[in-house]
């Protein structure tokens, strides 16, 4: 999840003088002093501001109604009028000495919904002070903020008893006051913004020995704390080995009090809903973890393109989806979410990339930048990689970057050039489409050749691509060769010590490319997911199994007006312009999806399905599945027993994932799930007569550099 997100969805204009950032940006001392008033949503403070030496004068924004003054210190104040939301202010400095602004006034815009895309919103604010919470950011004006500058913070924040106070760095020391309590952070490294999050908090700590970790949650939860505090310390450890230290003296999770999921320096701010899922602590929470080393560590230099999200998907998602041996699934949903969303339209090169906003922008800004790594990577080697990422962490930590800085990292580490790679990858729009063509085994007298030819199909120039090939041999042996194609097109020959069996083109999805067909197995979600799409119901169904069939598919139409019912009979043959669902074991059309595959047998005389995970037949079970079938998904339902239906309407929504499913009893229950295996796909050839599923091994996880 993004970090920044409120900025970039709120504020082209403080973006756009983020981009006018000067390559050695100010660096501005904060002392702060700031008394919090939640009930009438107010804040007083004193800013004394360490300002460069010999700047004479300073600009900075800060929300409007707050009135600052010199209060010490010689320089002049100057308003300069409304800049978006916030005022722009100047100061001129008539000496050398600290200048001191004192402000007070109220911060407390209420949550608003902000939209994400087609039918998604989600709540935000760009400051509120109230007596739920406090949530403030420099986006929000709270201190004199300049987004060109970096600064660093010694905070104090007064607050009523039994609220706490969170920024980023090292913290909190809090002493009790007569009337409430004092909370004090201080973060002495270069910060990009300046955070104050508060509320009646929970705190739960733990010592590691990469920083403190510590939890702040909204109620007393000791069970959520501890998985929260034990997974930060695994997380900081392995990214501290993996990458370099970590750069904050603590790393906390904070209880927000609306859904956010956003990553601050040295803490991140989720949802109460959020940190309650199970699954966030393996995915989310490790996102939001790492990027304190990229994004919160090294910053972004968002006028040459934001690497930091592909880079964090790297790391956190695709790791740990490689721990778990489902790296190559991982790859290919990437490759599939940008060839479902995005379009010519909407496509944008890596470098115009500044921060999500809908379903295309995270499939270009975090999947192709993730992807496109994961070519560097695979190109580089492990090793090579790892130490190119500890370059770049070591020589940009707490300063702006871009993917030069990256391809410099790279560059030194390999001794390899690699301006084509990075121009053609991050300045362009577009994937490659491979094509495989005039395979061939030459027998020679020094042994057996496997010759090809691969091709970029699209009609794009050519990227540069290290292509995977694997071939399956007869004796159960694998040979794995990587075949430059930087052009059109090239032809390759392998020598085989044995006879090849299969030879696969990229079969782990280790390229950034156009997914074959074939290569994205048919789910229900093709179907569930369309707008439109056809139901044919059976004729010859006995009548309360036909009954049955109509009122589920009168209720999958429900609401769906895109989608039609008929009668099998009263139709010549398939239609190929829209999905089709096919219902019954007599449905007339059924004999279509069986032909011409390989996946699994359905015997409608026997009314009986073989999978390769077993065999099913008779009235105790109802089955679904799905198959691409001449450009189209088309689907089918099958039971005998008329009282499964209700169950099964009910039911097959929510397995959209997958391919094929079988129930058991009238309930109905799940009893298999799965999805077809990819094969006979374009970029594959079969080379003898044996069919043998694919063995590759899974590539060895990034972390198998530490072994
Ligand atoms: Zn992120």
């Amino acid at each position: 999840m993004p970090k920044l997100l409120r900025l970039l969805s709120l504020a082209p204009l403080m973006l756009a003088l983020v981009a006018a950032a000067t390559e050695h940006p100010a660096l501005i001392g904060h002392r702060l002093d700031v008394r919090i008033d939640p009930e009438q949503g107010t804040i007083a403070a004193r800013d004394r501001l360490d300002l460069p030496a010999g700047a004479g004068s300073w600009d900075f924004f800060l929300h409007p109604g707050l009135d600052p003054q010199v209060v010490a210190g010689r320089a002049k104040l100057v308003r300069l009028g409304a800049q978006g939301h916030l005022e722009h202010f100047r100061l001129v400095s008539e000496g050398s000495a600290p200048v001191t602004l004192g402000y007070s006034g109220r911060i407390h815009h209420p949550l608003g919904e902000l939209r994400e895309g087609m039918g998604s919103a989600r709540q935000g604010s760009p400051g509120i002070i109230s007596d739920e919470g406090v949530v403030l950011d420099g986006f929000s004006g709270w201190y004199p903020q300049n987004p060109n500058a970096l600064q660093n913070v010694d905070l104090r924040v007064r607050l009523p008893k039994g609220w706490m106070a969170v920024s980023q760095g090292a913290g909190p020391e809090v002493s009790l006051l007569d009337e409430g309590v004092s909370v004090r952070w201080r973060e002495a490294q270069p910060q990009e913004s300046i955070y104050l999050i508060a509320a009646p908090f929970e705190r739960y700590t733990k010592a590691t020995p990469h920083g403190e970790a510590q939890v702040y949650l909204r109620s007393a939860d000791p069970q959520l704390a501890k998985g929260y505090l034990e997974a930060t310390g695994r997380y900081l450890s392995m990214y501290s080995r993996l990458i370099g230290p970590y750069p904050y003296a603590k790393f906390a999770l904070v209880e927000n009090f609306w859904d956010t999921g956003f990553g601050m320096p040295s803490f991140t701010l989720l949802g109460p809903r959020v940190i309650r899922l199970p699954f966030i602590l393996h995915t989310s929470f490790p996102h939001e973890v790492l990027h304190n080393w990229w994004g919160n560590g090294v910053y972004v230099d968002y006028e040459t393109g934001n690497w930091s999200e592909g880079l964090t998907a790297s790391l956190a998602d695709h790791l740990l989806a490689e721990q778990g041996g489902r790296g190559a699934e991982y790859r290919r949903d990437s490759l599939r979410a940008y060839a479902d969303y995005v379009r010519a339209g909407n496509d944008f090169p890596l470098r115009d990339f500044r921060g999500r906003h809908d379903s295309a922008s995270q499939a270009v800004g975090y999947g192709k930048t993730f992807m496109v790594l994961h070519m560097l990577r695979r190109s580089l080697g492990d090793e090579t990689f790892v130490a190119a990422l500890r370059r770049f962490y070591r020589e940009n930590l707490f300063q702006r970057a871009g993917f030069d800085d990256l391809r410099r990292a790279m560059e030194q580490e390999s001794g390899r050039s690699l301006e084509d790679f990075f121009r053609r990858w991050t300045g362009r729009t577009g994937a490659p489409e491979l094509a495989l063509s005039n395979v061939m085994i030459d027998q020679t007298s020094s042994g057996r050749i496997l010759r090809g030819r691969l091709e970029q199909v699209q009609a794009a120039a050519p990227f540069p691509l290290q292509v995977p090939l694997v071939v399956h041999l007869a004796d159960g042996s694998i040979l794995e060769r990587q075949v430059p194609l930087s052009g059109r097109s090239t032809d390759f020959e392998l020598p085989l010590p044995a006879a090849p069996v299969r030879l696969d083109v990229d079969p782990r999805f280790d390229l950034f490319r156009t997914l074959a067909p074939e290569e994205s197995p048919a789910t229900l979600s093709a179907l569930f997911g369309s707008e439109s799409g056809l139901i044919l119901l059976p004729a010859d169904a006995p009548a309360d199994l036909a009954e049955g069939y109509r009122r589920l598919a009168e209720a999958w139409c429900e609401g769906s007006p895109g989608w039609k019912l008929q009668m099998d009979s009263d139709r010549k043959a398939l239609s190929r312009d829209r999905p089709v669902w096919l219902l019954g074991w007599s449905n007339r059309f059924l004999a279509d999806v069986v032909a011409d595959q390989s996946q699994f047998q359905l015997d409608s005389a026997q009314r009986s399905l073989h999978l390769p995970k077993g065999d099913y037949a008779g009235k105790d079970f109802s089955l679904a599945l799905v198959r691409n079938h001449g450009g189209q998904s088309v689907g089918w339902i099958g039971s005998l027993d008329p009282t499964a239906l209700p169950g099964l309407a009910r039911k097959l929504p929510h397995y959209g994932k997958y391919s094929y499913l079988v129930f058991q009893g009238g309930a109905p229950e799940i009893r298999i799930k799965g999805r077809w295996p990819v094969q006979d796909s374009s970029l594959m050839v079969w080379l003898s007569d044996r069919r043998p599923g694919l063995t590759t091994p899974p590539h060895r996880p990034l972390t198998g550099v530490l072994d």
